[in-house]
């Protein structure tokens, strides 16, 4: 019964669904920890983790009785009101990382167009720029989500392909990857800035551009470049954040702090969206009643169970176990010694293998990790993404190495 079962849900999806996605051919039924079962029962490692939205790992027992007694209690209330598990999420925030102000959305390309609104009002009304003339640096290679507004500023063909017009007031600089060094994209980014500027958009590592790790220091040339021309850093640690590269932030591996941050993904504890901006009263002050909204943002059941998920991240030990088996998981896939591999990279929980083209197709390699049970996506056809939920132990992670070796050895 075993593959019908599952050609039959297949079906169905590509049927009635609109094909914007390329799955995997599995069929998943359950989730447990770092685990996840097919419909046959067949059991899997996930090294995806949604994109880095499960970093709790699936199904957590504390939040699933978390959303389980918030359901029962009150769920959706629109913002015409107050509740009490808002206004404790704010506060667990704010004090978690010393952010004054939050606003909270849904989905993370909601949270990156509030970031934009909340620069653009801040250029306008504090810097003093012209109506209308505001102007966002941003990164070649960015992913900052998939609204209109946003795929406009990608530099990435197929996101962007018959979805014009754009919206303007957007500048794209390099960032710091490949054979453009430090000095280089700085000057790339400093050459953009005039007096319409009013932020720097940027990921502090590009997760969907291949985990693109920039040099050392470079973080810190950008915030001093924001600094100095009284311009806004925003970073979007949609991906990056709340834990996966071994710290809370991937900003504070350089020391710095900006002066405005997205969240999502991880947010929801792995069991359902929020996402949120922060950043400080001075910013988040131009927004009044009616300049922004959303039905279901800061919803009681979002709200109860992010801030649940928050006091996980500590108590649960995520953070320093990204740190201490990131190190341990990259150190082991650097060893393998095959003329497939080109790179291996990353912070924390996040590791990117980027693959010789000419040797082998990661999409491939990806097909052959299934079959031995390690659920794994490729980005950008040459790089396999390892992000496995945060809460991983040492034994699941040295089965997945030693199946990732033997794959390696195969092609
Ligand atoms: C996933 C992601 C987004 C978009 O989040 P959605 O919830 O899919 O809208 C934006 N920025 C980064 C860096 C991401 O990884």
């Amino acid at each position: 019964m075993s593959q019908s079962l599952q050609d039959e849900y297949i079906k169905k999806e590509s049927l009635f669904g609109a094909k914007n996605y390329a799955p995997l051919s599995v069929v998943l039924d359950r989730g447990e920890g770092a685990h996840l079962w097919d419909v046959d029962g067949n059991k899997y490692l996930d090294m995806v983790s949604a994109y880095s939205a499960v970093s709790h790992g699936h199904s957590h027992p504390e939040l699933v009785k978390t959303i389980q007694e918030q359901a029962n209690k009150l769920a959706i209330t629109s913002r015409a009101f107050y509740t009490e598990p808002f206004g404790g999420f704010l506060e667990e925030l704010s004090k978690s990382t010393g952010f004054e102000n939050i606003l909270t959305m849904n989905t993370g390309a909601e949270a990156v167009e509030t970031a934009i609104k909340a620069a653009r009002r801040w250029g306008y009304h504090t810097k003093g720029i012209k109506e209308d003339m505001a102007e966002i640096i941003v990164a070649d290679g960015n992913f900052h989500g998939r609204t209109t507004t946003i795929v406009g500023f990608s530099s990435e063909k197929s996101y962007k392909d018959g979805f014009g017009p754009f919206s303007g007031g957007f500048i794209e600089a390099k960032y710091c990857w490949s054979e453009c060094g430090m000095d280089e994209s700085i000057k790339s980014f400093e050459s953009k800035i005039n007096k319409n500027t009013c932020a720097i958009l940027i990921e502090p590592i590009q997760g969907e551009a291949g985990i693109r790790v920039p040099e050392e220091g470079w973080l810190r040339k950008i915030r001093d470049l924001c600094t100095d021309n009284n311009v806004l850093l925003i970073l979007d640690e949609i991906q990056s954040g709340l834990g996966r590269t071994g710290k809370l932030f991937a900003y504070e591996h350089d020391n710095i702090k900006p002066d405005g941050l997205i969240l999502g993904k991880a947010l929801g504890g792995a069991m359902l969206p929020i996402s949120a901006f922060l950043s400080s009263k001075e910013v988040m002050n131009h927004f009044n009643a009616g300049s922004h909204g959303s039905t279901f943002g800061g919803n009681p059941l979002a709200t109860k169970v992010a801030s649940r998920a928050l006091q996980l991240l500590h108590e649960d030990n995520l953070i320093e176990n990204s740190a201490v088996l990131g190190e341990y998981f990259k150190s082991r896939l650097q060893s393998i010694d095959n003329k497939i591999i080109k790179d291996v990279r990353g912070k924390g929980l996040w590791i990117g293998m980027e693959l010789n083209e000419s040797e082998v197709n990661a999409k491939d390699l990806c097909l052959m990790l299934l079959n031995e049970g390690l659920l794994c996506k490729e980005t950008h056809k040459t790089v396999i993404r390892f992000a496995p939920p945060l809460m991983i132990s040492k034994d699941d992670l040295d089965w997945a190495i030693k199946k990732i070796t033997k794959v390696i050895r195969a092609t």
